[in-house]
């Protein structure tokens, strides 16, 4: 019997030169946007500049705030609503990766609530929004199409999610975006995904309609693997692997990530692993602890490998990261996960401290 609930509200517009074909779409959300990017990128590689133009054929003002940092702080939101609201700007637009897509979202909680600050905006409440538009320049963490916000938070020395609920209006992926990303930053993204695909395909909120994505996700990625590790990086790569990362986004905006997610926030945090890798690196212990073997034998079928030392290989290509840790540490980071219940909610299975620990020691150590 199929049960399951979906809801995905964000329109999703694929492919080359979309953003410009649709001033519709931003005139629809409002008057004057506010323009959250990271440094440089977004002006480098060609989406600026068409969002620029879109506006003007829409007769749309904007402000430009281009000061996201990567895994963007609550002083950077804070910083960002502050110009929003003094400008009045309706409607906040997020180009980039996920650090100025999901400060975007941030940003549009701060300046419909002006009252909320960064030490209170996690009180539990649900708050209300100005919409926002996302324009996708990595392929890795599907924020496009989520409606998580994950923020840096120095109080609490980690990573979290916002806690509020941000699907964007509008989504807009054009893969030539993508075309700039430097070889290392494709491979830290697409690994982005590839867990995304992973920890929603073995989670307790998956279901029948989820794992359709899933699964589709997961059969490309086995092209994605042989082309990232043989640096075979071209258009078609470029369009397949944004096209898998956003489904991987549409599957954990219903299924929300798991213990590979919640564990790899500290290496970010503590020793400065990008996103990506920091899930990476614990993905084969990971899996090595799974105990239903029949979904990740299906996992392993749909990328096209035997066995999950196949999969080890490809990861050793693709991650060659070393970071100095210590058992204090481990245990430090092993405590955190166990109090996470929203992440160990997630995983299907009962984890012990243990098993987190070794999961830690076995990939870093
Ligand atoms: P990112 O932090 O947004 O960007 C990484 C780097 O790539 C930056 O230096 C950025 O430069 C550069 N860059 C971005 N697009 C580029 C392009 N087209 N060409 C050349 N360089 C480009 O990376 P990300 O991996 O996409 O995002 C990671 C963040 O997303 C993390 O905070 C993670 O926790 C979060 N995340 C969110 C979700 C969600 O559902 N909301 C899911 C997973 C992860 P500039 O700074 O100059 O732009
Ligand atoms: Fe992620």
């Amino acid at each position: 019997m199929y049960q399951f609930k979906y809801f995905m509200p964000t329109k999703i517009f694929f492919g080359r030169g979309q953003v410009m074909m649709h001033p519709d779409v931003f005139a629809s959300v409002g008057k004057k946007a506010l323009i959250v990017t990271g440094r440089h990128s977004a002006k480098n590689n060609g989406s600026y500049q068409d969002v620029l133009n879109v506006l003007d054929q829409a007769g749309i003002k904007s402000v430009l705030f281009d000061s996201v940092e990567e895994n963007p702080s609550l002083e950077t939101i804070e910083a960002g609503a502050e110009i929003g609201i003094r400008n009045q700007t309706d409607f906040v637009i997020g180009i980039g990766g996920g650090s100025p897509m999901d400060a975007a979202k941030a940003i549009a909680v701060f300046i419909k609530n002006p009252q909320i600050s960064k030490e209170t905006v996690f009180l539990g409440q649900q708050l209300e929004h100005i919409p926002v538009i996302a324009i996708a320049t990595t392929s890795g963490t599907g924020s496009e199409v989520t409606p998580y916000s994950i923020v840096t938070s120095r109080v609490d020395q980690t990573k979290k999610n916002l806690g509020q609920v941000v699907f964007p209006v509008a989504a807009f992926l054009d893969s030539r975006y993508t075309d700039s990303l430097p070889y290392e930053v494709t491979v830290n993204t697409a690994i982005d995904a590839f867990t995304h695909l992973v920890e929603g395909y073995l989670n307790t909120n998956a279901t029948s309609f989820s794992d359709h994505f899933a699964e589709e996700g997961l059969r490309l990625f086995g092209d994605c693997f042989i082309r990232l590790c043989s640096k075979e990086i071209d258009p078609e790569f470029r369009d397949a692997v944004m096209y898998a990362s956003m489904l991987a986004g549409i599957v954990i905006a219903q299924t929300g990530t798991s213990l590979p997610h919640g564990m790899g926030y500290a290496l970010t945090y503590h020793k400065g692993l990008p996103h990506g890798i920091a899930n990476g690196i614990l993905m084969i212990e990971y899996l090595n602890i799974f105990r239903d073997k029949s979904k990740i034998d299906r996992l392993l079928e749909l990328l096209g490998l035997q066995s999950l030392s196949e999969l080890e290989s490809v990861f050793s290509k693709l991650i060659t990261h070393k970071i100095a840790i210590s058992h204090e540490e481990i245990l430090q980071y092993a405590e955190a996960i166990m109090s996470n219940q929203a992440k160990i909610r997630n995983h299907p299975e009962q984890v012990t401290m243990d098993q987190i620990i070794g999961i830690y020691q076995k990939s870093l150590l």
